[in-house]
């Protein structure tokens, strides 16, 4: 008689910054869960927990202080202001998060120290099973059940199956979920300077006819920069001298910064947008970049990832058979608002700005100005910089304080 087949409430497949926060939340509401990771935890090209900066907002911040992964020095680099400018053009907005009533909006943390976190919650949590390194290789669903089989022929059942496998989810196209995949034709260049003006608690966001060019802040004068420009000018870019990379820089920064020294190392990553309107298939769903992957210009794509995260855990709370149709339903109509808005927002900040056109340019750049001067627009931007967005996951809701 062969072994018997392990069987999970739900299997997690992809165990990056999703697949992980998701398996945290599920194990606290006592479900058996099971996380397959196709790469080693030690390897080099993990490629969820690398060294790029992350804005987290103040919603994403909460979701991760309930899963018990945010301490004093993961945020350590708050964004108490943000000024986005536009290269040659007028128009600029300066948001303080004082005139809005809170500390700061959100925090820059490092994804692979925010990964160390969530490993070793995920290592010490109960119900949770890792199978790493391991891929799901394939699976089959009926009514009752999903049936994986991992790159070893280790079989498992569960009840749902989340696929968080990342943009070229093949689990999401197996399962016929339909969605649409568009190739910005850009890159995103990413590495770490120090700054002669201090770097503070003031984040940069500032759109150039090539691209977005954003500072983010970090310890010791140092910032953050996301450089995204055409591919060609980016593969030029990785191989350029660092005295050149530090004269470009200045130059494309724009006035009120003085020069810059000491780069890090750079990174690049080809930006792509995948849209999925319904990311639900029989006992499959899909989150994270695994249904909808955004252009990281106004830093949105983990913070949707962990909004979907919240959604789901607050649907299958109520769930005796997670993965029956009535949740997976239900999951979709809670999410499909929020994420159809957020996925329109950065598309359209990703486009508009590199428009040839100038009357479009010209908008833009009344539409900066329009952010700045109408306090109805300009709330509009801090509610989407706080990652508050309607329905409010209870994972996001301030704590209940009895008394
Ligand atoms: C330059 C840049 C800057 C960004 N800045 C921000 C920011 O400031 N704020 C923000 O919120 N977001 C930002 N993002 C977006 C953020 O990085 C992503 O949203 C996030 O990493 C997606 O996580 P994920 O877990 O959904 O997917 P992934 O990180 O792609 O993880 C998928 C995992 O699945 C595994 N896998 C794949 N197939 C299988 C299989 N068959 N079986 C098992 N495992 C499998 C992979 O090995 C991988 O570990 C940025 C992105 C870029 C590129």
């Amino acid at each position: 008689m062969g072994a018997a087949i392990p069987t999970h409430d739900v299997v997690i497949a992809g165990g990056g910054m999703a697949g992980t926060s998701l398996a945290l939340a599920l194990s606290q509401l006592g479900l058996d869960v099971a996380v397959i990771e196709a790469i080693s935890r030690s390897a080099n090209d993990q490629p969820s927990y690398d060294d790029r900066t992350l804005v987290l907002n103040q919603a994403s911040l909460r979701i991760l202080t309930r899963l018990d992964v945010v301490d004093d020095s993961l945020t350590r680099c708050p964004i108490r202001s943000i000024r986005v400018t536009r290269a040659g053009g007028f128009g600029h907005v300066h948001l303080n998060a004082a005139d809005h009533d809170v500390d700061a909006f959100g925090s820059v943390v490092v994804a692979r120290e925010l990964g160390n976190r969530l490993l070793a919650n995920m290592a010490a949590a109960d119900g949770i099973t890792e199978y790493c390194p391991e891929r799901l290789e394939t699976f089959e669903t009926d009514e009752e059940q999903v049936r994986a089989r991992l790159t070893s022929g280790q079989k498992l059942t569960a009840r749902l199956l989340v696929a968080a496998d990342g943009t070229q989810s093949s689990i999401r196209q197996a399962a016929g979920m339909a969605s649409r995949l568009h190739d910005y034709r850009q890159s995103a260049m990413i590495f770490n300077v120090l700054s002669d003006a201090p770097s503070g608690d003031t984040a940069h966001e500032r759109f150039t006819a090539q691209g977005p060019l954003a500072f983010l802040p970090q310890p010791e004068g140092r910032y953050g920069v996301v450089w995204i420009d055409q591919t060609e000018a980016i593969d030029e870019a990785m191989d350029w001298s660092d005295d050149h990379l530090l004269q470009r820089l200045t130059q494309r920064a724009g006035p009120g910064f003085n020069g810059f020294s000491k780069p890090g190392e750079r990174a690049r990553y080809p930006l792509k947008l995948l849209r999925t309107e319904a990311p639900i298939g029989q006992r499959v769903v899909a989150i994270g970049n695994a249904a909808n992957t955004l252009h990281p210009v106004s830093a949105q794509g983990f913070n949707l990832g962990l909004r979907d995260v919240a959604g789901l855990v607050d649907v299958l709370r109520e769930a005796n058979d997670p993965g029956a149709p009535v949740w997976m339903a239900r999951y979709v109509q809670a999410r499909k608002q929020d994420q159809a808005d957020t996925v329109r927002y950065t598309d359209t900040l990703a486009r508009v700005f590199t428009n040839p056109n100038p009357l479009f340019r010209l908008g833009t750049g009344l539409g900066l100005s329009a952010h700045a001067l109408l306090p109805g627009l300009k709330n509009r931007l801090v509610r989407s910089a706080m990652g508050f967005r309607t329905p409010v996951s209870s994972l996001a809701r301030p704590e209940q304080v009895n008394g």
